[in-house]
């Protein structure tokens, strides 16, 4: 097998890895460079003859699923099914313009041929629900993609089991997120859920600001919420993902008792399909019953200051925080600052950072020593280096350099 990263040995975000053998070629993620709307051009990808087989998405985050519009429309791609299920509700919520894509989907641990390569696809911890890494075979090589993924969520202890499972490989790329990142102390999400439920007491109302896409974090705020004597109300959107993904043990209005759905002022404007779709069904979780002892915990979004007004005036915020629960990074967007500093009008002025990575941790990193993998490349990093001083074996790659398996 000959493998190239197209895009992605020295950046976070956006990286594409090609494998191929002398029959068959495939994709590994094709998503946006963060914070880029640019698009990517791609012989025999979108553009030209098809020379690829197939493309494989590990996860629904933009930066690996972002441009799969863009792929010649006879190449299939293979996506796991919620995965899809939350790219596309992303995108009926922040792009409806955007023509649905068809893709195949997949089920874990079950091979999908692709003439001579067998591709297996494995459940991965990370901060994006459904994650996967995938196991290339061909002509007794191993290579595997990891993906993102880490081993402090709530799948975490799979990682580990899965790595034994794998056992050695030829070939293993993976992420260095972390790497490039000042060190943060990674806390399990259990442990946050803890952290969280001490913070809560302390409030009567808490605002949360994070990624409606993070399960694992919402399942974790519910728990402090819950043991804090406080209702959860979700955004349309959230409410919209967690509904839809139909797992009962997912905060979701449909299945919770204590769990309600706050409608955006935004939604109002769209259209009659729109409201028929994601407004009707969860319409009437929207209830006054939320906010009754006025101990609530809701998930916002920057879009709604206009909203946490109207909660405001209604005298409904009396003792509250703001969390802030994303990477530190974004807190540098003028979108997320005017939040925060518009909220503060309404009553909201303390804010209360408390995160923890979906990406591997330095210490999760060494446990891949464990697979023995005889060449290992980093990517989705600014700092290959440091992967090369705790793993054996790391091959610092360039963009568009081949090597063999
Ligand atoms: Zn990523
Ligand atoms: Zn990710």
């Amino acid at each position: 097998m000959k493998v190239k990263i197209i895009k992605g040995s020295h950046q976070i975000g956006g990286c594409i890895t090609e494998i191929k053998t002398e029959k068959a070629k495939i994709i590994i993620d094709f998503g946006k460079d963060l914070d880029e709307e640019k698009n990517v051009e791609i012989k025999g990808l979108t553009k030209g003859p098809p020379t690829y087989d197939a493309v494989f998405i590990t996860h629904s985050h933009k930066d690996h699923i972002g441009l799969i519009d863009t792929i010649l429309e006879s190449i299939p791609i293979y996506v796991e099914p919620v995965s899809e299920k939350i790219n596309h509700l992303l995108n009926e919520f922040t792009n409806p313009q955007k023509i649905k894509k068809q893709t195949l989907p997949f089920n874990y641990k079950e091979s999908i041929k692709i003439k001579d390569l067998t591709i297996t696809p494995y459940l991965v911890d990370h901060s994006s629900y459904n994650a996967s890494m995938f196991l290339i075979e061909s002509k007794g090589k191993k290579i595997l993609h990891t993906g993102d993924f880490r081993n402090h969520g709530k799948k975490g202890p799979l990682f580990l089991k899965t790595i034994k499972e794998i056992g050695a490989v030829d070939l293993m790329i993976t992420e260095g997120t972390t790497l490039g990142r000042k060190s943060e102390k990674v806390m399990t999400e259990d442990e946050l859920s803890h952290k969280a439920t001490e913070i809560f007491k302390k409030y009567d109302q808490i605002f949360i600001l994070q990624a409606s896409t993070n399960i694992d974090r919402i399942t974790s705020f519910y728990k402090a919420s819950l043991k804090t004597g406080k209702n959860f109300i979700e955004d349309l959107f959230t409410a919209t993902v967690t509904t839809n993904i139909k797992n009962k043990k997912i905060p979701n209005p449909n299945a919770f008792k204590n769990v309600y759905v706050w409608l955006p002022t935004k939604y109002l404007h769209k259209d009659h399909q729109f409201k028929e779709t994601y407004l009707r069904p969860l319409k009437k979780y929207c209830n006054k019953r939320a906010y009754e002892k006025n101990k609530y915990t809701l998930m916002v979004k920057t879009s709604m200051i206009e909203d946490i007004k109207k909660l405001y005036e209604k005298n409904r915020i009396t003792n509250a925080c703001l969390i802030y629960s994303m990477w530190g990074g974004y807190e540098e967007k003028e979108e997320i600052k005017n939040f925060i500093k518009g909220i503060k009008k309404y009553g909201i002025h303390d804010k209360i950072d408390l995160h923890t990575s979906g990406h591997a941790s330095r210490k999760t990193i060494e446990i891949l020593n464990k697979l023995k993998a005889k060449k290992i490349i980093p990517i989705h990093t600014t700092n290959a280096q440091e992967l090369k001083a705790i793993l054996n074996n790391v091959y610092l790659i360039k963009d568009e350099e081949e090597i063999e398996v």
